[in-house]
């Protein structure tokens, strides 16, 4: 008898004894289970990783178009692991955040002057949402400072304000941007030279 013969018929005397005692079988391995559960879910664990590698791209796909077809199932899953593990992927986010964060920085920056429409998009529902916060703060921040409030009203009898802006030439959103507010200095920017002009006094 060769070894494959012999292990046929080794599986075939447990079939026979399986279907004999079949009771005490179940107990068996009801036993057995309980006695080395670790080490059953220890071996599952390793065999579902290995059969997940071997079949990667098809369950990949079967998972794909599941979740396609399943969108209210997956936001629930999504939601109930976030409520279940959001301490954890909050701090996670955070040290994500902390280690990447100069290219994190700079793909939002590319990805903005990539699509400038999106931006201004954005601007737009930002600005609506909180027109009234932005309005209370620009108010609030006039009235705190009455030599800028009157620096804007002689700006405007005098006809300070050019045409174009003088950083870049753009003639759209012109503002006065002041270098003494007393003296009526300045020069006209545009709003984006603008604010680049403030971030540097900040800065400097
Ligand atoms: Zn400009
Ligand atoms: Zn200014």
């Amino acid at each position: 008898m060769d070894r494959e013969q012999k292990l046929k018929a080794q599986r075939e005397t447990q079939k026979r004894y399986r279907e004999k005692h079949r009771d005490k079988v179940r107990v068996a391995n009801r036993k057995y289970k309980k006695e080395h559960k670790e080490e059953i879910k220890g071996y599952q664990r390793e065999y579902h990783k290995e059969y997940r590698e071997k079949n990667k791209d098809s369950l990949y796909d079967r998972e794909k178009r599941w979740r396609v077809s399943n969108p209210d199932k997956v936001k629930r899953q999504r939601e109930r692991y976030f409520k279940e593990n959001k301490d954890d992927i909050i701090q996670y986010r955070k040290y994500y955040f902390q280690k990447n964060k100069k290219r994190l920085a700079q793909r939002k920056k590319e990805h903005r002057t990539s699509n400038p429409e999106q931006l201004k998009k954005e601007h737009d529902r930002y600005y609506i949402k909180h027109k009234g916060e932005i309005l209370d703060k620009q108010r609030e921040h006039r009235n705190n400072h009455p030599e800028i409030k009157r620096a804007y009203g002689r700006t405007q009898c005098l006809g300070l304000r050019e045409n174009k802006c003088s950083k870049c030439g753009s003639n759209k959103y012109l503002h006065f941007h002041h270098t003494d507010y007393e003296k009526d200095e300045g020069f006209t920017v545009c709003a984006k030279c603008h604010k680049k002009e403030h971030n540097k006094e900040v800065i400097l």
